[in-house]
Order: C-alpha cells, then sequence, then structure tokens
C-alpha cells in the first residue's frame, strides 16, 4: 500500500519530535532540581498532556480507523457460496431436514393406523361398557328389576308408536 508508507515517515517524524521535547523538558528538569527540590507542583512527565504532540495523537487516531475499516471490509466480503465452513454447515442442515422429512412420511401411515385402531378399541368398550351399564345386578331388588323392565317396554313401544 502507498498510503502506509507515508503514514509510516509521518509517524517516525511525530515520534522523533516527542522524543526531542521529552528529552529537552527532562533537562530542564534537570537543571531545575538543583535549586528547587520536591515541590509538591511538579508532575511526571506522561502526566503532562502537552507533552504528546496532536499530530501523533491524530496519527494513532487515524491508524486504528484504519485497521477498523480493513477488519469491516473483510468481514463484509464473507461469501457463503466459497466458504468452506457455511457449505458443510448447509450440507448438515440439508441432509437433517430430508431425514426429517423422510421420516415423517414413512411414520405417517402408521401413526394413522394406530389413531385408527385405539378409535374402533375405544369405541367397542364403550358399547360394551353401555351393555353392561344398562343390565340389571344379581344384588338388586327383583321388583326393581321388574320394574325397569316394564317401564323400559312401555318406551319401546311408545317409541315405535311415533315413529
Ligand atoms: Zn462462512
Amino acid at each position: 500500500m502507498e498510503s502506509s508508507g507515508t503514514q509510516q515517515l509521518d509517524e517516525d517524524i511525530a515520534m522523533r519530535k516527542y522524543c526531542k521535547k521529552t528529552i529537552i523538558k527532562m533537562k530542564l528538569k534537570k537543571r531545575d532540581s538543583g535549586h528547587r527540590q520536591n515541590t509538591s507542583r511538579q508532575k511526571p512527565e506522561f502526566e503532562d498532556p502537552a507533552l504528546i504532540p496532536q499530530q501523533l495523537v491524530n496519527l494513532l487516531k487515524m491508524k486504528a480507523f484504519r485497521e477498523k475499516l480493513k477488519t469491516a471490509a473483510e468481514m463484509e466480503f464473507h461469501d457463503p457460496q466459497h466458504c468452506r465452513s457455511c457449505q458443510v454447515k448447509q450440507a448438515e442442515l440439508a441432509r437433517d431436514d430430508f431425514i426429517r422429512r423422510k421420516t415423517t412420511r414413512l411414520l405417517s401411515p402408521l401413526l394413522e393406523d394406530k389413531i385408527q385402531s385405539h378409535f374402533l378399541n375405544r369405541n367397542s368398550i364403550c358399547l360394551i361398557g353401555e351393555v353392561l351399564r344398562d343390565l340389571p345386578r344379581p344384588t338388586d331388588d327383583p321388583g326393581l328389576v321388574w320394574e325397569a323392565l316394564k317401564a323400559r317396554e312401555v318406551e319401546l313401544t311408545q317409541r315405535k308408536c311415533t315413529s
């Protein structure tokens, strides 16, 4: 890349300027410390924002931005049609889907049979239950059984006449 070369040059110049400034400041401090020691107003140089040139800050910001841009571009160009892991995943999903559909198709007649037989069994059981419910029990009072039978007969003859 052409711009990275000039950028490196700018960075070197900024770095050299920064180092020169720092050295000058340190020399001044050393000279001053001979006259007044341990003054509470003194700050360590790395806390002084004036020591870091704005040019270097800007360059580093620009560099970080370019890196971000590069990463974003790489991510955007991800093409699933040409990506090996994406293709493998797609094949797996297609196979699973195929198996699921075939299994459903094979199981559905079996399920239908089961439902039918269950329905029939339940129906015959219900019929037997209904017949048993209407039959008199041996413990029933014979008088009441007779009454019920006669009432039933009356009911049946009435039904025949009306229909
Ligand atoms: Zn992929």
